[in-house]
């Protein structure tokens, strides 16, 4: 008797708590329910997923008593582009107005399976929800290069100012290089946003400025090179710059490419463009070792007797060559013989470099001149001229290499030298 009671009990125990816990069930559904239904401000927290079909959507939500962020972004595989991304979220994060709504989205994509793109739209609005700031931010990132685009790697260095010039004509004012930093590569086009306004500059019909190596993406660059990974320059030890003109030659240049590559150096050619049809071949070992192509012109001309076309045609057609055969845009003009002219001065699209110490390797073909010329006068921030068509100067180059490695030189390009030694003003040089 006394069990069954107990039972009973027990029973109607259990169907209170039962009760009680589908009541607060059905209270906290309804809260959802209301919550979802009558969130004022649910529209900018939702995501629209059709135009983000690369990388997975991330939501930061920060829901104060008088502040409303709602920030979509894209989480990607590769930590440098994360990085990126998050340093903009970051930035929007500190914007901080009461009262204000702030809502990130973004767009994103990838191309060819190694150019990933992401548009951010970031808008400020009040409780009316009226607008009160827009702003874009865009991102590019080579996945193949692993590294953070701008205009420098989708166009070549001589052609951005032909591109400067095409975009300010479609928008009509006159801009820089610098208004060139937001755009976004798709399959078939580069789109620039500025302005408020798209440029829109199809790959096909500017083949010959792009500087994209993709088999899918019509350019100059050849496909097949590599180039060898650069051992680490030490700044706080001295450092010189071989150069060597005129070449290249069939036989001492690579015999010099061979000295260098016993003794750590890197050095820089300034080559003529009809002797880079001769010996593609040893331009691109040359590049591939990491020596730093440059120009010297066609075919030797005094560019400072030369009119503008003339100009042109020796300096854009010697870079032409540089870029088909290496894929590597030369950043350096050597004026033959030194001349130069205020024209040329004007028109150069790179900057024109000399040197500091002469071999005069070209007047003496002699060994011990010029290892007399070249060792007395060194210092660190040095840029020696040699000629890299002489057997002698070859010669001179394996006695003269080891002498100053000894002395704790290091031996870098034109363009090294000027990176690492920034307070170094390259050898009467304009840009
Ligand atoms: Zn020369």
């Amino acid at each position: 008797m006394l069990e069954k009671l107990k039972h009973k009990k027990l029973r109607k125990k259990n169907a209170l708590l039962f009760g009680s816990s589908v009541m607060i069930g059905v209270v906290i559904l309804g809260l959802i329910a209301s919550y979802i239904l009558f969130d004022e401000y649910k529209e900018y927290k939702k995501v629209v997923k059709t135009d983000k079909s690369a990388g997975q959507i991330t939501h930061y939500l920060n829901e104060d008593d008088n502040i409303l962020q709602s920030f979509f972004y894209p989480h990607f595989s590769y930590d440098v582009l994360n990085t990126k991304i998050e340093e903009i979220v970051e930035q929007y994060k500190q914007d901080k107005d009461n009262n204000y709504i702030h809502h990130l989205d973004y767009q994103s994509s990838v191309i060819y399976d190694q150019y990933y793109n992401v548009r951010f739209q970031y808008r400020v609005l009040d409780k009316e929800e009226k607008e009160v700031k827009k702003t874009h931010a865009y991102i590019n990132y080579d996945a193949k290069e692993n590294c953070i685009m701008n205009v420098d790697q989708v166009f070549r260095l001589t052609y951005l100012p032909k591109i400067v010039d095409v975009v300010g004509q479609q928008v009509q004012r006159s801009i820089t290089k610098e208004d060139l930093s937001s755009f976004s590569l798709q399959e078939k086009q580069v789109v620039f946003y500025i302005d408020g306004k798209e440029v829109v500059l199809p790959y096909e019909e500017y083949k010959s400025y792009i500087a994209l190596r993709n088999t899918e993406i019509p350019s100059l660059a050849p496909l097949d090179m590599t180039i060898e990974k650069r051992k680490e320059i030490d700044p706080s030890k001295p450092m010189i710059a071989f150069s060597f003109d005129d070449g290249p030659n069939g036989v001492s240049t690579p015999r010099i490419l061979d000295i260098l590559k016993e003794n750590d150096a890197k050095a820089t050619f300034f080559m003529l463009g009809q002797n880079i049809e001769k010996h593609p071949d040893v331009v691109k070992r040359m590049v591939q070792e990491g020596h730093e192509p440059a120009n010297h012109t066609v075919s030797h001309k005094n560019l400072a007797k030369l009119n503008a076309d003339e100009i042109h045609e020796e300096i854009f057609r010697t870079q032409d060559l540089i870029f088909q055969t290496t894929g590597v845009e030369s950043k350096w003009l050597r004026p033959p013989y030194g001349e130069i002219s205020d024209l040329l001065r004007q028109i150069t699209p790179i900057p024109l470099l000399l040197w500091s110490i002469d071999s005069l390797d070209w007047h003496s073909r002699n060994v011990e001149k010029i290892k007399e010329e070249v060792l007395p006068s060194i210092k660190d921030g040095s840029l020696v001229l040699m000629h890299d068509i002489y057997g002698t100067t070859a010669q001179a180059l394996e006695e003269i290499l080891p002498v100053l490695k000894e002395q704790g030189y290091q031996f870098v390009t034109v363009s090294e030298l000027y990176t690492y030694r920034p307070d170094l003003k390259p050898v009467n040089a304009f840009s």
